[in-house]
């Protein structure tokens, strides 16, 4: 065993990273173990974990634990990462803005970097019209307030989410989460005027985009009403829900109504957003521009950041001061945010994350032809799932996904499930990973697949 010696060999973070999948003790390794064993003393149970490490380096593709464990990333922090771990420009953009100053607070002493990025969300988000922008700390809390702008522009209070759809854990992101356990079970009273309708699941529900968008409408127009309705909120690829893909033609149709009766189209891009599906935005595969769009995760590299981006004129209706918050677009991750806007822009980000779903998406299809229990392969760019099935009957199979997960984690390799019925795998690359790491996780994954 190659352990981490505990004074000198700590590697460091980013690119520089040596790229290898190297399992040296089991998972957890002794190190990661006396670790683990004081968060359970320590943090509260509700806050777990699925890979049994604790994490002393990460870059490129490999995250690296405190016992000389190097795993293959097939996650990215669950989307984060995009830019890769510690890249060097962000990592010196923080450094340096930390040393300049680490607060004001925006609402007290405005700074240039929040007025950068919401010019750069503005000028990158889908829609040729005057945009506006509001930062905020985390994916959920860009939603809030999403939903606090419609209904203020509108005077309306009634918000649509959907099947499937995941917002956050908050108290009114829990209501428009759809999937009880883990998200919701216990944690209610949930907050009032939030209605679930079902989208598009083309899979499950063979419908036609147009088909699929009108059993929504119907149940909208029925059930609720549109002059109740302030807004229209909706994943254009559901992430926690299962990577779920709308059939072509659904999310244009539900725009379209959207505008008919003056409810604001609110695109939740926390996911999808900044080169993950292949686009700056997943909204432009569709061909769809949102009123408002919620960005976070993919943003800033791993800083806490999200935002509010759509139309000036809906952003506008809140009065003064009632937007805001105390750290929302603090100027470490603002400096964060510009220099991974910058990468994403500028170091062909959007052509790799192209590259690495028809990595993907091959390899994936050849091992289906021998395996139908991969019951579906979904996504777009480096956002790329399977879904798991009972070949016979088509019912989900949440053990063998579980056991595949399970095993894919003992051999090195960070892999997520998700999905409602626990059945799929996805997988959410840094896009500086490497093909040839990639290529080994996905062997992993092969290999899993053949023992369970
Ligand atoms: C992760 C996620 C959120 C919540 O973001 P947090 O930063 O965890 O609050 C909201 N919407 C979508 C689509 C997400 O994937």
């Amino acid at each position: 065993m190659t352990l981490i010696d505990e004074t000198s060999t700590i590697p460091a973070g980013g690119p520089t990273l040596e790229q290898v999948r190297r399992v040296v003790t089991d998972l957890p390794g002794p190190r990661s173990a006396a670790i683990l064993a004081r968060k359970a003393d320590a943090v509260a149970a509700g806050v777990a974990h699925s890979m049994p490490v604790s994490v002393v380096a990460a870059g490129g593709g490999v995250v690296v634990d405190a016992d000389g464990n190097s795993l293959i990333d097939l996650g990215s922090g669950i989307a984060v990462t995009s830019v890769g771990n510690a890249h060097p420009k962000v990592a010196a953009a923080v450094a340096a803005q930390a040393a300049q100053f680490t607060h004001t607070c925006f609402m007290v002493s405005p700074y240039e970097s929040y007025v950068d990025v919401a010019e750069a969300l503005n000028r990158l988000t889908p829609g040729d019209f005057a945009k506006k922008t509001a930062l905020f700390n985390s994916g959920a809390e860009a939603v809030e307030n999403a939903i606090k702008i419609a209904r203020k522009h509108t005077g309306r209070q009634a918000v649509v989410a959907f099947d499937h759809g995941y917002h956050g854990r908050t108290n009114l992101t829990m209501a428009l989460t759809a999937k009880s356990m883990p998200y919701k079970s216990g944690f209610g009273p949930f907050a009032p005027e939030v209605y679930r309708v079902p989208g598009s699941y083309p899979y499950r529900d063979g419908l036609t985009g147009a088909e699929a968008a009108a059993r929504a409408i119907t149940l909208i127009e029925k059930q609720i009403g549109a002059d109740n309705l302030a807004a229209v909120i909706i994943e254009p690829i559901q992430g926690e829900g299962g990577f779920i893909v709308p059939a072509d033609g659904f999310l244009d149709a539900v725009v379209a109504w959207c505008r008919a009766n003056g409810v604001v189209f609110i695109a939740d891009e926390v996911q999808t957003g900044f080169a993950r599906t292949g686009a700056m935005f997943a909204s432009e595969i569709f061909g769809i521009e949102p009123d408002l769009i919620t960005t976070a995760k993919g943003i800033a590299a791993g800083l806490p950041l999200a935002g509010v981006t759509g139309r000036a004129e809906i952003m506008d209706a809140a009065h003064a001061g009632g937007l805001g918050g105390t750290y929302g677009g603090n100027p470490i991750a603002c400096a964060a945010a510009l220099a991974a806007i910058d990468a994403f822009e500028n170091d062909g980000l959007i052509e790799r994350a192209q590259q690495i779903g028809a990595v993907l998406t091959d390899r994936l299809g050849a091992i289906r032809e021998n395996d139908p229990r991969l019951g579906d392969i979904r996504g777009h760019g480096a956002m790329i799932a399977v879904e798991f099935v009972d070949p016979e009957t088509g019912a989900p199979d949440a053990a063998l996904t579980a056991a595949v997960a399970k095993a894919c984690v003992t051999e090195g390799v960070i892999i997520l499930t998700c999905g409602t019925f626990g059945n799929v795998i996805r997988f959410l690359p840094p896009l500086s990973i490497g093909d040839d790491l990639l290529n080994e996780g996905i062997d992993v994954l092969a290999t899993a697949l053949q023992g369970a």
